[in-house]
């Protein structure tokens, strides 16, 4: 083995999980290389963020940077019927009064970016337009290392332990075949951008919309920085594709004369670039971690993003990754029964921000109705909201929610690592 190519660890991709796993982790003076397949600053969706983003950005000494940078601040979020009415804003500093409650809608490329100049910062060595093609294994199964295409051919980088960021591409699920879609949350999303639309004044320039259309569809509305407004609509593929529309323009105008909201806010704007789609919308991958091998972010489970779960869910796990890494390293071991912990704690998480996202989707439910039935669970409801979600504290919550639908039960896969898979083998 080439000692040059051996490092503590290596990354697939450099979007937010993958980034703040790298910067946390040179941080505490280890070896990190990233490999990621895109040349940065580059475009990607997912651009409401949660408050509760603000801790890991603020570990990763980020928060001051947000306003430096001048992205859009996010105080709340609001909710329009399809007949045009819209709901108070829903303010989070009413709720708690810390940083915390502010957020933002940020542009990806520049957010992205920035901590990913933070990993650099650190130390960490990102190496852009490098992708990685395949793992490399030991003869038992352990990952060692990956393969990579770049301008500068194929090359091998080994590392005690790889951590798989790679977002919805997820390379580790997808060549272990171990990516499972959510059993009921199969939404498609259309989105695109629009330049000059109505925007609400003040503290609510930069309020995102959830807009309603029927079938328990969506739109999202997110006001940027720059007069821009990224807007998209979610819901069953049937629905979207009904009436044998197939061309993403024509489904959209169509669903923006589903909701009054919508129609006055763009009918002041101008549509600007491409129109995106994507399909697949939820999934877990069967286990967290193998053998020198760790996923987060999007490369191991991604939830329908109503929420805006998705950066905040990247950035946890990013961060919890790091610790549990550093953990297995001074260890002096990176097999899967080190990350049982992380496991456990991420599925937790998603569990819960999972089970407030399929009582958005049934028919019975709304937040009103819930809140009306039980006055005193509103703040519980927003710390749900708002990301505090790696605590124990929604029991009650769920009783109550339970009796308006049915919540899911919680999935069975995910948490586990391979090592306890192995371990059932060996009892049976
Ligand atoms: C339609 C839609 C709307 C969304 N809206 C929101 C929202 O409003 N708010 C929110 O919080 N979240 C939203 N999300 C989710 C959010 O975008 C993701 O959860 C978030 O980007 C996950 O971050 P990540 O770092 O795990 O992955 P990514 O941000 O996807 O980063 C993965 C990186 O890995 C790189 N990569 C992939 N394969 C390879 C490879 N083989 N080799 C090297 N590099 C590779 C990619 O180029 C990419 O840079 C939305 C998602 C979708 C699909």
């Amino acid at each position: 083995m080439n000692q040059k190519n051996q490092h503590d660890v290596i990354i697939i991709g450099a979007g937010p999980a993958g980034s703040t796993t790298a910067a946390l982790l040179a941080e505490s003076g280890r070896d990190v290389l990233v490999f990621e397949k895109d040349k940065f600053p580059r475009y990607h969706v997912g651009e409401s963020m949660m408050p509760f983003c603000y801790f890991t950005l603020d570990r990763l000494g980020l928060a001051g940077k947000m306003d430096e940078i001048g992205f859009q601040q996010k105080y709340s979020v609001q909710f329009a019927t399809t007949d045009g009415e819209v709901s108070k804003p829903f303010y989070f500093f009413q709720h708690k009064d810390c940083p915390s409650t502010t957020t933002w809608q940020v542009e990806r490329a520049d957010f992205d970016n920035m901590i990913a100049e933070k990993a650099r910062e650190n130390g960490a060595d990102i190496r852009e337009q490098h992708k990685v093609r395949d793992l490399i294994r030991d003869e038992n199964g352990r990952v060692i290392g990956v393969e990579t295409d770049s301008a500068n051919g194929r090359e091998q980088h080994f590392a005690q332990i790889v951590v798989d960021a790679s977002g919805r591409d997820a390379v580790v699920s997808s060549k272990s075949k171990w990516r499972r879609r959510d059993p009921e949350l199969n939404k498609i999303a259309i989105w695109t951008y629009y330049e000059g639309a109505m925007r609400d004044p003040g503290l609510d320039a930069g309020s995102t919309t959830i807009a309603y259309i029927p079938a328990k569809g969506w739109f999202w509305y997110i006001p940027m920085r720059d007069d821009k407004i990224s807007v998209g609509v979610v819901a069953e593929r049937d629905y979207l594709y009904r009436d044998g529309l197939r061309d993403p323009k024509e489904i959209m105008d169509r669903e923006v004369l589903e909701n009054k909201w919508m129609e006055e806010h763009l009918s002041v704007g101008e549509q600007v670039g491409e129109y995106w789609v994507v399909g697949d919308y939820s999934y877990r991958a069967e286990y967290c971690a193998g053998d020198g091998v760790l996923l987060t972010g999007d490369a191991f489970a991604f939830l329908d993003p109503v929420f805006s779960s998705g950066i905040f869910l990247a950035l946890k796990s990013g961060e919890l990754a790091a610790d549990s890494i550093n953990a297995a390293l001074d260890a002096g071991d990176t097999s899967a029964g080190q990350f049982t912990e992380y496991g456990e704690q991420l599925c937790e998480a998603i569990e819960r921000m999972r089970k407030i996202v399929y009582a958005f989707y049934n028919e019975n439910f709304s937040f009103a109705k819930l809140v009306g039935k039980h006055p005193h669970l509103r703040p519980t409801l927003t710390d749900l909201l708002i990301g505090d979600v790696f605590v124990d504290q929604f029991d009650e919550l769920f009783a109550a929610a339970n009796e308006i639908c049915e919540l899911p039960d919680t999935l069975d896969y995910g948490f586990r690592t391979t090592a306890a898979e192995k371990e059932a083998a060996m009892m049976a």
